[in-house]
């Protein structure tokens, strides 16, 4: 049996987290028996259909919508992009605007910077010192030519929560005094099975979902779509999802999408209830231990499980291979982006000093982190901190 003291613990579950065993139970017979093709004809083929058709209604019922309301993608990075391009693209008159935040996940920036080589116009509300945006702040800034509003749920970094039902009571009333048809998009791939996903609720037009962040497979994501809203399709070809998402569709994918989500709704509260503890536990005990230790989260209102803090004068770079060693995953702040020595775009806009934000870390509890995990992380975060005091900083030569 494996030494304790051997295990690995893994504080990086905003990053990704494994397949839980009973999605892959129930992926594993889409891969061989039921291989069938969900378009053709035979049995077969409506074994695979089966399969999609009832993750479909998973989702659904997860978001409160429709079933023919659900697209499934490739990835929450494709369904931010189709939200984004695809209703632009079927924007057919003139150059559009469109609102983003300045936190928002590579995908959204990447994409609106896209929109706007091509001519429209991309406009960034600011955000406050969690990373907040205020919804008086987006209706400050929408306009006749407005066309889309994203927005994300909750950040991937530091784990603010937006008042999204407030943004879109704001757009909805902007729309009917105006004559407009503004439309609201969340990412909401940080937000699953943390926070409520009912989109009517929530009031918006279409939502980013991904399965790796809730125990479900890489390389599936799902984007909710209103029905009624116009949206041209980023893939062409064989005319799946509905017209929207070209591609064999991959059944094992959205199977294990369609289980997982739904499992993470149903521990929802659970979930939040243990993993809000052990952050508490991990910053109470990293603030009074660590000497000068910045905790960057919000204090209630943010994600239930992850804890950001900075060590200012020290680089986070170096402090993930010192936790790394003792047998620590976290990470200096998105994993998307840790191939950069640059600080997050998110910290930045945040309104963070060089110093500070080049010091951070992000440490994401899981639905099955426990105690010990936290003392664990605690001391090798010390001792890491100890021993890198002990050196030069190299936090200088970055700013
Ligand atoms: N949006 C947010 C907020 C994310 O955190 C991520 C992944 O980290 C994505 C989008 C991209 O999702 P995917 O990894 O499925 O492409």
């Amino acid at each position: 049996m494996e030494h304790d003291s051997e295990r690995i613990i893994y504080l990086d579950h905003a990053a990704t987290t494994a397949v839980r065993e009973e999605v892959l139970d129930a992926m594993w017979p889409y891969f061989s028996q039921a291989f069938g093709n969900p378009s053709s004809l035979y049995a077969l083929a409506g074994e695979s259909r089966n399969g999609v058709d009832e993750a479909r209604s998973r989702v659904a019922s997860v978001l409160n919508c429709r079933t023919s309301e659900v697209i499934f993608t490739g990835s929450g990075t494709e369904a931010d992009n189709m939200a984004i391009k695809g209703t632009i693209a079927a924007v057919k008159e003139g150059p559009c605007e469109v609102i983003v935040s300045a936190v928002e996940h590579h995908a959204v920036i990447h994409a609106a910077e896209q929109l706007e080589r091509d001519g429209h116009r991309v406009l960034q509300a600011p955000v406050d010192s969690y990373g907040r945006v205020a919804p008086d702040d987006v209706r400050q800034l929408l306009t006749d030519s407005t066309a889309l509003v994203s927005i994300m749920y909750a950040n991937n970094e530091v784990g603010s929560v937006n008042d999204i039902p407030g943004i879109a009571h704001r757009i909805r009333a902007y729309n009917s005094r105006a004559g407009t048809d503004i439309l609201f998009h969340t990412d909401a791939v940080q937000a699953a099975g943390k926070l409520s996903l009912d989109v009517r609720a929530l009031g918006v037009d279409m939502l980013s979902l991904s399965a790796h962040k809730v125990h479900g497979p890489k390389g599936i994501g799902a984007l909710y779509v209103r029905r009624g809203v116009p949206i041209d399709p980023l893939i062409a070809g064989g005319g799946q999802e509905r017209q929207r998402r070209s591609g064999t569709e991959n059944v094992p994918g959205i199977v294990g999408m369609g289980l997982a989500l739904e499992l993470a709704e149903q521990e929802r509260a659970d979930f939040c209830n243990r993993t809000e503890r052990l952050r508490d536990r991990f910053i109470a005990a990293v603030s009074e231990r660590i000497d000068g230790v910045k905790i960057n989260n919000h204090p209630v209102s943010g994600l239930p499980h992850i804890a950001h803090i900075s060590v200012p004068g020290l680089e986070g770079e170096p402090m993930l291979l010192g936790l790394d060693f003792k047998g620590i995953c976290a990470s200096s702040g998105s994993a998307c982006s840790s191939a950069s020595v640059e600080p997050s775009h998110v910290l930045v806009a945040m309104g963070m000093d060089m110093d500070t934000a080049v010091g951070s870390l992000r440490f994401s509890f899981g639905k099955d982190s426990i105690d010990e995990d936290v003392a664990s992380a605690v001391s090798a975060l010390i001792d890491t901190v100890s021993q890198m005091r002990g050196m030069p900083s190299l936090a200088s030569s970055i700013a």
